[in-house]
């Protein structure tokens, strides 16, 4: 019995490690770069998260999008801009964003950024305004 007993905490732990393990692999940002300026498009790698800061403000967050497309996503983070989001810091100092982030042209990514992980939602590629017409209404060009 005790044989046994350590067996399945030793598989308990075992299984714990891989799932913390795992988690640390998905991370995709694994920091947020603050900048007090806009950086050049050009400038920026895959997987750098760069957050505009100039005099204790944040301006944007900017990075390339998840999905491979290269397409350069600048998202604003002051509240007189509509829609804008939150961006969080942990305490490894990985990006959490508030709320999620879709394209609503190129790619169509629609995914979430929490703790430096990517997470993709199930209606990633569909139009936001044909996934959640309720939501969104199509952009007038
Ligand atoms: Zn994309």
């Amino acid at each position: 019995m005790i044989k046994w007993f350590k067996r399945f905490i030793k598989k308990l732990f075992h299984l714990e490690y891989e799932f913390l393990t795992s988690k640390k692999d998905e991370s995709y940002f694994n920091s947020i770069i603050i900048m007090d300026k806009t950086p050049n498009e050009d400038s920026l790698k895959e997987k750098d998260f760069v957050e505009v800061v100039y005099r204790n403000q944040s301006y944007w967050a900017i990075f390339i999008c998840p999905c491979g497309c290269k397409n350069v996503i600048s998202l604003p983070l002051q509240k007189n801009h509509n829609p804008y989001w939150r961006l969080e810091h942990s305490i490894e100092g990985k990006p959490t964003l508030y709320p999620s982030v879709w394209q609503n042209k190129g790619c169509l990514s629609h995914f979430w950024v929490a703790n430096g992980v990517i997470e993709w939602c199930g209606n990633t590629g569909i139009e936001p305004w044909i996934a959640e017409p309720n939501y969104y209404e199509k952009p007038k060009r």
